[in-house]
């Protein structure tokens, strides 16, 4: 799973020759599953 870069959004299904964000169309994203932005007070 991945996620957009710029909207934020859950990308699930992405094609690898189409490395594309399908809610706004941003080409950054980044993986789920990799800890890169922590999110700060969110207790
Ligand atoms: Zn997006």
């Amino acid at each position: 799973m991945y996620r957009c870069a710029k909207c934020k959004k859950e990308v699930k299904t992405l094609d690898p020759k189409f490395t594309r964000c399908p809610h706004c169309g941003w080409r950054v994203l980044y993986k789920a599953r990799q800890p890169i932005a922590k999110e700060i007070g969110t207790q």
